[in-house]
């Protein structure tokens, strides 16, 4: 499967060190993820190639224009021949994670807004947005890096783009646990020993002793994680002591 990604943004630049390097510039390459990045000013009609404007109803800063915005998404559409999933990136939507990532890697077409300045005309939106995420309770002053992050998550759960070594099945927030800890050479850091279990090469007892800090960690540092759980977990740290056998 070939994911494409669509990005409609005021600051094309911002992507190119991200998107083409390392294991999504790999992916790139194998032809498994495929960017198209427009320029929304490349879409303005007026004389100066303007894109923003003064809100209506007074107050501070900018809004982007719904036309240039409209124009870049339906030059898409026309590419395509139908319509992408459209995200719209905001510090009004609702919060990214692991599951959403899974969710919108099953697609084919994702096409992320990035807004700047105030944000972008609510109109346009209303017309073309299918969701809102955020990347999280904070406010930055673009969608690029929001659209990244996104991106860069979902890319992961696209097959391919990973190699075997790196599965993501056991890693934080895929099952609702956080990962264990990770070590390797040297064995002794500044007097620091890895966990002798990881030494033994007995694998039924590493996946024991992994599967035990993930849980411990994910209490310790996630409790609204581990909540959701906490009596399956409860009982893997504490088993009930095993009963002796009859005679
Ligand atoms: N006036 C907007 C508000 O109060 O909701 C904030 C606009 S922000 C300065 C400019 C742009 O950055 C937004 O249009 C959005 O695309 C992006 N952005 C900022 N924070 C974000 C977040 N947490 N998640 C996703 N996008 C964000």
């Amino acid at each position: 499967m070939i994911m494409n990604f669509h990005i409609l943004t005021l600051f094309p630049e911002m992507f190119g060190g991200i998107i083409h390097t390392s294991i999504l510039g790999r992916a790139e390459e194998k032809g498994i993820l495929n960017f198209n990045i427009l320029n929304i000013r490349d879409f303005s009609t007026s004389k100066h190639n303007r894109v923003d404007d003064a809100p209506y109803g007074g107050g501070r800063g900018m809004v982007m224009q719904a036309p240039p915005v409209y124009d870049a998404y339906m030059s898409v559409v026309q590419k395509l021949g139908s319509k992408p999933h459209v995200i719209h990136m905001s510090p009004k939507g609702a919060v990214f994670n692991q599951q959403k990532a899974i969710e919108l890697a099953k697609k084919d077409n994702l096409l992320f807004l990035c807004g700047h300045y105030e944000g972008i005309d609510q109109r346009v939106l209303d017309e073309i947005a299918d969701e809102e995420i955020s990347i999280g309770d904070y406010v930055l002053t673009g969608g690029e890096l929001p659209a990244m992050t996104v991106i860069d998550a979902v890319s992961r759960m696209i097959d391919g783009v990973l190699s075997n070594e790196d599965s993501f099945t056991d890693e934080s927030h895929f099952d609702g646990l956080l990962e264990y800890p990770q070590y390797t050479r040297p064995p002794i850091f500044m007097g620091r020993e890895v966990p002798e279990v990881l030494l033994s090469g007995d694998h039924a007892k590493i996946n024991e002793w992994r599967r035990r800090q993930s849980i411990l960690i994910t209490k310790e540092n996630r409790p609204d994680m581990y909540e959701k759980n906490a009596a399956i977990y409860e009982t893997e740290l504490n088993p009930p002591p095993k009963r002796k056998r009859k005679r």
